[in-house]
């Protein structure tokens, strides 16, 4: 009999799954994944949900699915980003229990944060007050998943947790120049700009502060909670996954960075006018680095990140590839 695990990733063919699915390939011989796409099953639909549990019959899952932008997007769309998640996370996490899964990792993000908070912000301040306005839509969906989760672990004693990733970037995000987050619409930006020999517009002040982390970087970390998870190893519910604080930057800095990778910074400009969002949320990783303390893992820095991502984002252009995410 085939005793592997079988790890079944939602939002499998996203930003995160993308990364895992790349390091998945040095975990085959001891483990079968399943990458999930929107097409396999609407996890919305409870009935479709059951459907896709019941043929992949996972012991493991990693839940990443969710219906995901950037400021601008969660500013116009408040009610299917409230709506979406909260039926996705429902009917993922009532199934993965109801078909026997043994271990659960569900996905938040340090955008759902109190708003008016002291900083750095704590894994047990989730709840500690409303999350910005721009996006509390999102934000109240997925603090749900941290209360469900918490519900099935504390009835039912199941290996079932969350983590709180600050914000990513890296390849096969989506690119979309409305929808997306800040460094793939800037990526998307300035290779058009360049293109057309036009502006570089940044939207904001480029004041605001953020924490980002690497895709692949939070994939590794992502298969080290897991293998911790496997050993039995008691961790907290909630595990924010973050770079450190002084690591934090600002989107002036970032939008910089990225002009720079196209020899275009002489050309970067900032949109006053267009909505600045949350002017910062920055977070502790104290909890995550504890856990990570017998590994060797660091961080890769932005300025590296930017370009690897930068550089790939070339490469599905210059090869004409139909399926980048815009
Ligand atoms: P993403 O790139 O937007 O990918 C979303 C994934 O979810 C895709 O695989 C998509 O499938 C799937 N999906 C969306 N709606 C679905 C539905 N109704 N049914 C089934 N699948 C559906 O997202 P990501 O950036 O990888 O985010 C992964 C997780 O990290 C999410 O839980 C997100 O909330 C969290 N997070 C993200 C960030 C960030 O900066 N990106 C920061 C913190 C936390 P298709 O490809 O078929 O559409
Ligand atoms: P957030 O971290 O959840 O606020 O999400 P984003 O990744 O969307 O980052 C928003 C910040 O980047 C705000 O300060 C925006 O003003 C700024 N920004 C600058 N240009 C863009 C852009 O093209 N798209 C997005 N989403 N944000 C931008």
């Amino acid at each position: 009999m085939d005793n592997k695990h079988k790890i079944l990733i939602t939002g499998g063919t996203g930003l995160v799954g993308y990364a895992l699915k790349q390091i998945s390939k040095n975990y085959e011989s001891v483990y079968d994944f399943v990458f999930l796409s929107s097409k396999d099953a609407n996890l919305c639909n409870y009935e479709e949900t059951i459907d896709v549990f019941k043929k992949i019959k996972p012991s493991v899952v990693i839940h990443l699915a969710a219906n995901v932008g950037g400021l601008f997007k969660n500013m116009e769309h408040q009610v299917e980003m409230f709506e979406h998640n909260v039926k996705i996370n429902m009917n993922v996490v009532n199934c993965a229990f109801h078909f026997g899964v043994k271990h659960f990792i569900g996905c938040l993000s340090t955008c759902i944060f109190p708003d008016k908070i002291t900083y750095p912000i704590c894994e047990n301040e989730l709840h500690n007050g409303e999350p910005h306005v721009s996006n509390y839509g999102y934000a109240f969906a997925k603090r749900m998943l941290e209360v469900q989760i918490r519900t099935y672990r504390e009835q039912y004693g199941v290996n079932y947790m969350c983590i709180t990733p600050c914000n990513i970037y890296g390849e096969n995000d989506n690119f979309s120049l409305e929808n997306g987050h800040v460094i793939p619409s800037l990526i998307h930006k300035c290779w058009l700009a360049k293109q057309k020999n036009e502006l570089f517009v940044c939207k904001g002040s480029g004041k605001p502060l953020r924490q980002f982390i690497y895709s692949a970087d939070l994939a590794h970390i992502i298969m080290v909670i897991l293998q911790k998870s496997f050993m039995e190893i008691q961790l907290p519910h909630n595990i924010i996954v973050s770079v450190s604080e002084k690591e934090e930057v600002s989107i002036s800095y970032v939008a910089h960075l990225i002009a720079r990778a196209f020899d275009y910074e002489h050309n970067l400009v900032f949109d006053n006018m267009s909505a600045d969002g949350q002017y910062k949320k920055t977070v502790s990783n104290e909890k995550l680095m504890e856990l990570l303390d017998d590994t060797h893992f660091s961080f890769t820095k932005i300025e590296d990140g930017i370009n690897e991502t930068v550089a790939w984002f070339e490469m599905q252009k210059i090869e004409n590839i139909q399926n980048l995410r815009l």
